[in-house]
């Protein structure tokens, strides 16, 4: 947050991307947006060590767009990801940075979309390809994309692509991308592996890393919500309703926007609630920063630059309901509660794939951070109910109250019903915005991804649609990171997971030209299973068999059931037979993957099914 950068005007983008970048809420850069995007701009191949939630995408997003010619519709860029989910959401945020280019087209393509669909796609022509490893290479091989204009390329999550077995078919791409380019290659974390990719296929590369500084903070409570199941604005009036010592709150988002949409929300339930953000100029930010002083206002919802040494002592809590980009940023954004010896709270809202930058905030503050039960609907109940009996308490104490026992008594009298019950019909409409019991459900409680294994082998599945063509189907989640499980070697066995495994047979086999990779990573990527939790896979000629672990929800057997591979319908379903007994005339072909590492290519590779 301390990036000397305050404007992206400041890093030499153009005018109808500055604009674009306004008109979405964008305030200022992240740090790795303010260090990578003059460096790409400038041409230079880079590696940018940094996780999601840092601002990455905009950070190579940005600089490859500035180099598209939108008057050749050939792909100029081709971004690799290692799931579905991410190529979907990568190009949904170049599509929303193109507001101001017309004819700026991306096209995200991934496995287990039809190829009918992408081949039309293709042919229509898109300046950027988005897409995973396993897709593009069959797209190249079948030569329905092209790369001879490509300028840049760029690994996402290169770690996770390698952690997900891809990395051969990256390096199979790179070897046949053409020489003039310039390469961005991201990645959380730098293994071997992928450091040697670098040092293989990048050019005097810049490296660009976040610093993650150390830093103490001061005494304050620090709690943390998984996001599920539910959504953040009700958790937010859930968790601000019940906690104990609850002031004045200041609560960080992202962009100018959402400073205002939230505003508007949470005045809308009840709250003294007011943006804070850069478009307002010093003397109306002063005016907020006053009401939240004096109580008039009792939350402030902020960008980060616009918070900056905010100093009111009634602020109980902090609420980072956007992850902030990196620790310097969660440090300043905290620092803002517990003043003047006051106790202080910051809570934070942590999508399952930003686990990692929650513990990487950990560490740096030396601090554990605590998962938080969301309140219940009854915890939140018993509250509205405590408080307005001491409201009540409080009116019964105050003088004057005979004038309205009389009315009270009239009432019962025509009515002919007790005290009591006016009384229940005064306090129904004293609820006001805020019913004493609160609608909705209760969430199933979230899955601890990282240390509950087991429960975790199935990802969450994602809510939101994608705004593809692919509209209708179902996207794969973001999956369940571990961070510090041991790494499968690339063609070591496979191990045997533990717990009870079921064998199902699938209808794709060595004839329709499929490898275990793409078994492994149609079923990760569908599903939302690590790939770790993949049993032993049996591939023959017709079909295949795959264990994975008892207690497979309905929906991601659903979402199996659909999957294709090589563009073949897989019909998942239990294998009744002995292990590939049922299909005894078909031989075992044993399980890993063949890579000709001298001719750069996968052997046995046949297409003929599409
Ligand atoms: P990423 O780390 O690329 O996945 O980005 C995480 C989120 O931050 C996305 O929702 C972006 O829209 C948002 N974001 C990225 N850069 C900025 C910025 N400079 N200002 C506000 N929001 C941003």
């Amino acid at each position: 947050m301390t990036n000397a950068v305050d404007s992206f005007a400041e890093l030499g983008l153009s005018d109808a991307l500055l604009k674009t970048l306004g008109e979405i809420g964008y305030e200022t850069p992240s740090p790795i947006q303010a260090q990578c995007i003059p460096i790409l701009l400038e041409g230079h191949d880079m590696i940018g060590m940094a996780q999601t939630g840092t601002g990455k995408t905009a950070a190579f997003a940005l600089p490859l767009m500035e180099q598209i010619d939108i008057k050749v519709a050939k792909p100029q860029a081709l971004i690799l990801t290692p799931t579905r989910e991410l190529a979907i959401q990568v190009a949904e945020a170049l599509q929303s940075y193109a507001k101001n280019l017309p004819g700026f087209h991306v096209l995200p393509i991934y496995g287990g979309q039809s190829y009918t669909i992408q081949l039309k796609q293709l042919a229509r022509g898109a300046h950027v390809i988005v897409g995973t490893p396993g897709r593009v290479m069959d797209h190249l091989e079948r030569k329905t994309l092209n790369l001879d204009h490509l300028k840049t390329m760029v690994l996402d999550e290169a770690d996770e692509m390698l952690r997900m077995g891809f990395i051969d078919d990256v390096e199979w791409i790179l070897e046949r991308t053409p020489a003039q380019h310039q390469t961005a290659l991201f990645s959380a974390t730098m293994p071997d592996q992928i450091r040697r990719v670098a040092q293989k296929y990048l050019v005097d590369p810049r490296e660009i890393k976040i610093k993650s500084a150390t830093a103490t903070v001061a005494a304050i409570r620090q709690v943390y919500w998984q996001v599920s199941g539910m959504h953040k604005l009700d958790a937010l009036t859930r968790i601000l309703e019940v906690e104990e010592d609850f002031d004045a709150a200041i609560i960080f988002v992202r962009t100018k926007t959402a400073t205002v949409e939230l505003a508007d929300k949470l005045n809308a339930r009840g709250y003294a609630a007011a943006a804070l953000n850069g478009d307002l100029n010093q003397q109306m930010r002063e005016r907020v920063i006053e009401q939240l002083k004096s109580g008039a206002l009792d939350i402030v919802i902020a960008t980060d630059v616009a918070a900056r040494g905010i100093d009111v002592p009634r602020v109980s809590h902090v609420v980072n309901y956007d992850i902030p980009y990196d620790t310097e940023a969660y440090v300043h954004r905290i620092g803002r509660t517990g003043r003047a010896g006051r106790t202080g709270n910051a809570i934070l809202f942590v999508a399952p794939r930003e686990i990692r930058m929650l513990r990487t905030i950990e560490r740096a503050t030396r601090q554990p951070i605590a998962p938080l039960t969301l309140p219940s609907r009854a915890d939140v109940t018993n509250k509205r109910v405590t408080d307005f009996k001491a409201k009540v308490a409080e009116v019964l104490n105050a003088e004057g109250l005979d004038f309205f026992a009389n009315i009270v008594s009239q009432i019962a009298e025509e009515q002919n019903v007790s005290a009591e019950e006016v009384a229940a019909a005064l306090a129904m409409m004293a609820q006001e915005i805020k019913p004493l019991q609160i609608a909705g459900e209760d969430p199933a409680p979230a899955r601890n991804f990282e240390r509950d294994a087991r429960p975790g082998v199935f990802g969450e599945r994602e809510q939101r649609k994608p705004r593809f063509e692919d509209r209708g189907e179902r996207t794969n989640s973001d999956r369940p990171r571990f961070e510090d499980h041991p790494r499968r070697e690339e063609r070591a066995p496979r191990p045997a997971p533990t717990g009870d495994m079921i064998r199902y047979r699938i209808d794709v086999g060595r004839d329709h030209g499929v490898e275990v990779r793409d078994i492994v990573g149609a079923i990760a990527n569908e599903a939302g299973i690590e790939s770790r939790f993949i049993g032993r896979i049996g591939l023959y000629e017709e079909s295949s068999t795959v264990e994975l672990p008892a207690g497979m929800p309905g929906e991601a057997a659903n979402a199996l059931k659909r999957t294709r591979i090589r563009g073949v319908p897989i019909n998942l379903r239990v294998d009744e037979g002995r292990p590939g007994g049922s299909f005894g005339g078909e031989r075992k072909f044993s399980g890993e993957r063949k890579f000709d590492g001298d001719k750069g290519n996968f052997k046995k590779k046949k297409f003929g099914d599409r």
